[in-house]
């Protein structure tokens, strides 16, 4: 299918051609529409379907949309904390996320992503939490230390990305990610990405998402 008739504004539109990208993959022609209409999604599909760009083009829209409010009465000093986060199992794949919201964000004017991770060093970690920020990308453990010393704040959080979810519990994530979903406001759009929603996979994703629509391709 065309990128064109899956509603992404112009900008995104131009990154996305800007890539050399011709037609949408399966799960972005399924899952951008739905990604676009606020709906919390389950979706199985494998690395290199093209994934990421199916959840983070309807994020970066997101985050245009918001640019039309009025940010005027931004308190000076008070932390806001991004519109979007991600969670990723490793730091691997959280740059790899960050690169892709980069690349297909080139033309959002004055978008701020951060990436915490952990092994990194704390000083621009915090500099770039308290500051205005778009999309956070981090592995949960490092952002629950965030969390706890009151650096990070998740209250104006929209949309909730949980990438590669089944890597996350295997690693013993699950408590960490129930922490963190506990601090974003239950009217989030949630969508989470997993090879299996068996098991364990499964209960996360009926504890975190509201009537989900499954995508498996
Ligand atoms: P992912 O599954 O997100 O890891 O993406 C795998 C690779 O496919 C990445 O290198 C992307 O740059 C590329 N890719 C993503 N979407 C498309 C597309 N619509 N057409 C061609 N390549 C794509």
């Amino acid at each position: 299918m065309s990128f064109e008739n899956l509603g992404l504004n112009e900008l995104l539109l131009r990154a996305v051609k800007d890539s050399g990208y011709e037609t949408a993959t399966e799960v972005q022609a399924q899952a951008i529409p739905q990604g676009l209409a606020g709906k919390d999604l389950m979706v199985s599909s494998r690395t290199g379907s093209g994934k990421t760009a199916s959840f983070i083009l309807p994020a970066l829209e997101k985050i245009l949309a918001a640019r039309g409010e009025n940010n005027a009465r931004r308190e000076k000093g008070k932390i806001y904390g991004p519109k979007v986060l991600v969670l990723a199992p490793t730091r691997e794949l959280a740059m790899q996320v960050s690169k892709a919201a980069q690349t297909y964000g080139r033309f959002v004017p004055g978008l701020k992503i951060a990436t915490v991770l952990g092994g990194m060093p704390y000083p621009l970690q915090i500099r770039q939490l308290t500051g205005p920020l778009d999309i956070l990308i981090a592995t949960p453990g490092r952002l629950l230390d965030h969390l706890s010393t009151g650096k990070c704040v998740l209250e104006n959080v929209e949309m909730l990305v949980l990438d590669e979810a089944d890597r996350m519990l295997d690693m013993g994530f699950i408590d960490d990610i129930k922490t963190v979903a506990d601090y974003i406001p239950k009217t989030r759009q949630t969508v989470m990405y997993s090879a299996t929603f068996a098991g364990h996979v499964g209960r996360l994703a009926h504890d975190l998402l509201n009537d989900p629509l499954r995508i498996d391709v």
